[in-house]
């Protein structure tokens, strides 16, 4: 497999062989950037072929991700990523924006962008023959693990903290996966995954430390490029080149999921598919901002909080992902923005009204930050914007009913429902 050279530490860019490590630097515990073959990825795949792909899935970029092919066709394996990009304009008017996109990812197989890395480690875990994949998770990453360990009959184990939605829990458990329920935060069953990873050589996803999660979330990045090409209709004669939007909006917690996207857009910059990358703007829950805090005070050192948020996919106390992903703002001349648990619940209702979109709470983290972006005058009304959902809302039913309010219980009759009609 050409493709895949090794690794580079992101803290000491010290270079490793693709079997010299697993998971993380040696000599100080950095995060491992994949390193790839842009050479050999250029002769094997160029726009104009992915534009007669007809694979709709994140393997339509399997020479730009470095496993091999999983196999398993006809499972949701299969069926990760290329998710509708919409274009909601109700909700851009509502704002007074011209120009704004909206990718949902919360359609993917089970219902987040976790998917995307979940499909990829599991291949991965095959590569290497291991047995077991384990990972911690407040839920979703989790949920993705045991999806994809199912559509690949692999045995998965899932450490979530007790706090963990129900709707996320039965995820699990549905899969097949063993599950245990932490009685603690997510960032003691993390440590607690690493020992026992450790301990019982299980293969270990965990966020921001296993390489291949953000080789598969960066998909993510290609995906936003090629829908966004077609999107907006400036398909030329070949060589096809990809457009970008100016801006992109994320929901931040570990901070895997906008460092990947970072890493896709340098990918695609790299093989010269590109001419730029977007603006990144990370948003994070204030109960739970340790990234937005360091950007704020213009250092790289991150300082844990004690996170507590409605939005449980991003109440992360210590981000795991902190330092790339808050160069993925830095480095693209974006920003950290936070927000409200309320400001969360509203963009949950005027996703959800206004564009039809029905997102978890860190997925409408995102869009809550584009408000406030908007309100703080950060972005301009002619600036092409793309916001992304990260989670579906049926994962947290109990978030939901708080920003939908309650319904009302009438008689079986007409003149009953005549009283109570708006
Ligand atoms: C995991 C997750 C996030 C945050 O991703 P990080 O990599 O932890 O920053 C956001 N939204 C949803 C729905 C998630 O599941
Ligand atoms: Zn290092």
């Amino acid at each position: 497999m050409g493709k895949f050279l090794g690794y580079c530490c992101s803290i000491c860019q010290t270079e490793y062989g693709p079997d010299e490590v697993i998971y993380t630097c040696p000599q100080d515990g950095g995060n491992l950037d994949v390193v790839l073959d842009y050479e050999s990825i250029r002769q094997q795949i160029s726009p104009d072929d992915l534009a007669e792909s007809n694979n709709n899935s994140i393997w339509r970029y399997l020479p730009l991700i470095p496993v091999d092919d999983p196999g398993h066709p006809g499972t949701p394996l299969r069926a990760v990523g290329w998710t509708p990009l919409f274009t909601p304009t109700r909700l851009a008017h509502h704002l007074g924006l011209h120009h704004l996109w909206l990718k949902d990812d919360g359609r993917n197989p089970t219902a987040s962008l976790k998917d995307r890395a979940s499909a990829v480690v599991i291949a991965r875990a095959q590569m290497i023959r291991a047995r077991v994949v384990v990972t911690a998770s407040t839920g979703n990453a989790g949920a993705a693990l045991a999806g994809m360990a199912a559509a690949a009959g692999m045995p998965a184990v899932i450490l979530a903290p007790k706090t963990a939605p129900q709707a996320k829990v039965a995820q699990l458990l549905i899969f097949g996966a063993q599950v245990f329920l932490v009685d603690g935060t997510y960032d003691q069953a993390f440590d607690l995954t690493l020992e026992a990873a450790e301990a019982f050589s299980w293969y270990c996803r965990n966020t921001g430390y296993n390489p291949f999660t953000a080789e598969g979330k960066k998909t993510a990045a290609f995906e936003i490029c090629e829908q966004y090409t077609y999107a907006v209709g400036v398909v030329g004669e070949p060589p096809l080149h990809w457009e970008t939007p100016d801006t992109v909006f994320v929901s931040v917690g570990d901070g895997n999921i906008i460092s990947s996207l970072h890493k896709g857009f340098k990918d695609l910059l790299s093989l010269g598919w590109i001419d730029h990358i977007p603006k990144l703007f990370g948003i994070q829950s204030e109960g739970s901002a340790a990234i937005y805090n360091a950007f704020i005070s213009g250092t790289e050192e991150i300082v844990p909080v004690e996170a507590d948020t409605i939005a449980d996919s991003i109440s992360v106390d210590l981000p795991r992902d902190g330092l790339r992903a808050l160069r993925a703002a830095t480095q693209t001349k974006g920003a950290y923005l936070s927000v409200s648990d309320e400001s969360i619940l509203k963009a949950m209702q005027d996703l959800a009204r206004e564009a039809a979109v029905f997102a978890e709470p860190a997925g409408a983290t995102a869009y809550a930050g584009l408000v406030k972006a908007v309100a703080d005058g950060l972005v301009g009304s002619d600036e092409r914007i793309l916001v992304l959902n990260t989670g579906n809302g049926l994962k947290d039913v109990q978030a939901a009913m708080k920003a939908a309010g309650e319904a009302t219980v009438i008689g079986p009759t007409l003149e009953a429902l005549k009283r109570v009609l708006r």
